[in-house]
C-alpha cells in the first residue's frame, strides 16, 4: 500500500509476549471500541449522569458492536471525574447501577471481551472531598487563563466537560450530588476544539502519586478485578497533568525526594526530579501490577500512554517513561488521535492540522517506538472526524496486534458501515473470532 509503514522495521516483538497476548484475548487480532458512560449520547465534552443512571441500553450497545465484529469493548469504568460505576463499596458511583456488572453479562453471552479503562491520578470527586491528596503547585504562574500560587492546591476549572442540571433540579441540591460543580456557566462553545462544551464548569484536580489516593485506587482495582470478568485492566492518567510543570511540590513528594536524591538535590528544574517522577508513576505502576496479578493472573494489564516528545512532555510534564511502565505492565497503549485535533469536516484549514498531526504522530512512533518492552495495542479516534479520516489513522496505528477506536458515542452511521466494512475485507473474521 502507498506509503505503508513496515512496524517491525522499528521496533522488535518477542514471539512468547505475542502468543501470551493473543491467548490472553482469545483471538489473533483485536478489534476494540471504546466507550465513556458518564459522559452522554454525544461527543465527550458533557458529564451526563442521568443518562448513564436511566436510558445507556447496555444490550442494545453490544448488539451493535457484535454486528460490526467488534470483539473488545473498552469499557471507562473510571473517568475524570472519579464516578465508579460498578457495585462499589470503596468508591463513589452517582449513577446508582451497576453498569460494568451489565457489560460482563452481555460480553459473556457474546464472546466480547471487557477491558476497562481506569482513569488514576486526575480525580474531580476526590480532590472535592481530600483537597489534602491533591498535588502541590511548586511556583506561581498563570497557565490559560488560571493563576495560581506556589502551595497551592492543583484543582482548576476543567477544561472540557460541561455539566447541565437536570430538569428540575436546583443548583445547591445537585451540588450535594456533584461536590465537584462550580456555578459558572459557559454559554457558548469555546472556539479552540479542546473546550467545546456548553454548561455548568466543574473543577477537576490531578491527585498527588505519594498520596493515600494511591491506596484507594488498589482498593478499587482490587475489588474490580475480584468481582468482575473482566479480561484486561488498563490505566489511564497514570501520569502528572500535562498543564504544568510544577507538580507535585507538597512535602510528602518533598520529603520523599530528598531522601532519595539527598538535599543538594533541585526540585523542579533537574535531571533528579524528573527521575523522581517517572519513578513514583512506575512505583504506582508496579503496585497496580501486583494487585492485579494476585487478584486474577489471568487480567491483562496495561497502561495508556500519550505520544508527544520524549523530554519535553513524557520526562518533564508527565512523568511516563515508556521503558519503565512497559516492562511492569502487560500491554501499553499509545492514544493515537491526530484527527482529534482537526478534520476536514470544519474546513479545508482543519483538516490540514489534522494532517499535519497524523503526520507528526507516525514521525513520532517511528522514532519512540523502540522504547516499548511489551506488545502494543493504540487506539484511534472516530469521534470528531470523517470516515476517511479514521480509517486511515486505523491501518496506520496497527502495530500487528490490530485496534481500538475511541468512541462508541459520537461514530456517525458513516463511519460504523466503514468499520464493519474493514473487519470484513481488511482484517478478516477469521483473525478476530
Ligand atoms: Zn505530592
Amino acid at each position: 500500500m502507498k506509503g505503508a509503514v513496515n512496524w517491525s522495521d522499528y521496533y522488535k516483538t518477542d514471539p512468547k509476549e505475542i502468543s501470551e497476548f493473543k491467548f490472553a484475548f482469545k483471538t489473533n487480532q483485536i478489534y476494540g471500541m471504546g466507550l465513556m458512560p458518564v459522559r452522554g449520547q454525544k461527543g465527550f465534552r458533557k458529564l451526563d449522569y442521568e443518562y448513564a443512571e436511566r436510558e445507556l441500553n447496555v444490550i442494545e450497545v453490544m448488539d451493535k458492536l457484535e454486528k460490526h465484529h467488534i470483539n473488545l469493548l473498552g469499557l471507562v469504568i473510571k473517568d475524570t471525574d472519579g464516578a465508579c460505576i460498578w457495585d462499589t463499596k470503596v468508591g463513589w458511583n452517582p449513577t446508582n447501577r451497576d453498569i460494568l456488572g451489565e457489560f460482563c453479562d452481555a460480553g459473556n453471552d457474546r464472546s466480547i471481551k471487557i477491558m476497562v479503562s481506569f482513569t488514576s491520578m486526575n480525580d474531580a470527586y476526590q480532590g472535592a472531598i481530600h483537597p489534602e491528596r491533591v498535588s502541590i503547585h511548586g511556583k506561581t504562574g498563570k497557565k490559560s487563563g488560571i493563576l495560581y500560587n506556589k502551595g497551592e492546591i492543583s484543582t482548576h476549572e476543567e477544561g472540557e466537560m460541561r455539566i447541565d442540571l437536570p430538569e428540575g433540579v436546583l443548583f445547591k441540591d445537585y451540588k450535594k450530588k456533584v461536590p465537584f460543580l462550580t456555578e459558572k456557566i459557559d454559554l457558548k462553545k469555546g472556539k479552540a476544539r479542546g473546550t467545546r462544551g456548553k454548561g455548568y464548569i466543574p473543577t477537576t484536580s490531578f491527585m498527588c502519586p505519594n498520596s493515600k489516593h494511591v491506596d484507594y485506587l488498589l482498593d478499587l482495582t482490587r475489588e474490580v478485578v475480584k468481582n468482575y470478568s473482566v479480561s484486561s485492566f488498563f490505566a489511564d492518567y497514570i501520569r502528572y497533568d500535562g498543564a504544568f510543570t510544577d507538580l507535585c511540590c507538597c512535602d510528602r513528594c518533598k520529603e520523599k525526594f530528598n531522601k532519595n536524591y539527598g538535599f543538594k538535590a533541585k526540585l523542579l528544574k533537574s535531571h533528579e526530579w524528573y527521575d523522581f517522577k517517572s519513578e513514583t508513576i512506575a512505583e504506582y505502576a508496579q503496585k497496580l501490577q501486583t494487585v492485579i496479578k494476585d487478584t486474577d493472573e489471568d487480567c491483562t494489564s496495561g497502561w495508556f500512554c500519550l505520544p508527544g516528545p520524549k523530554k519535553m512532555l513524557s520526562q518533564k510534564r508527565l512523568g511516563q517513561d515508556w521503558t519503565k511502565l512497559s516492562s511492569i505492565l502487560d500491554v501499553a497503549s499509545p492514544m493515537e488521535y491526530p484527527y482529534l485535533m482537526g478534520t476536514r469536516d470544519d474546513g479545508w484549514y482543519w483538516g490540514k492540522v489534522g494532517n499535519l498531526f497524523y503526520w507528526y504522530f507516525t514521525r513520532n512512533m517511528k522514532k519512540r517506538i523502540h522504547e516499548f518492552r511489551s506488545p502494543i495495542l493504540a487506539v484511534t479516534n472516530s469521534v470528531e472526524c470523517n470516515s476517511k479520516e479514521m480509517l486511515k489513522q486505523m491501518r496506520r496505528f496497527d502495530f500487528g496486534l490490530g485496534i481500538a477506536v475511541f468512541k462508541y458515542y459520537g461514530t456517525s452511521d458513516a463511519q460504523w458501515i466503514a468499520l464493519k466494512k474493514y473487519a470484513e475485507e481488511e482484517i478478516g473474521l477469521e483473525n478476530l473470532n
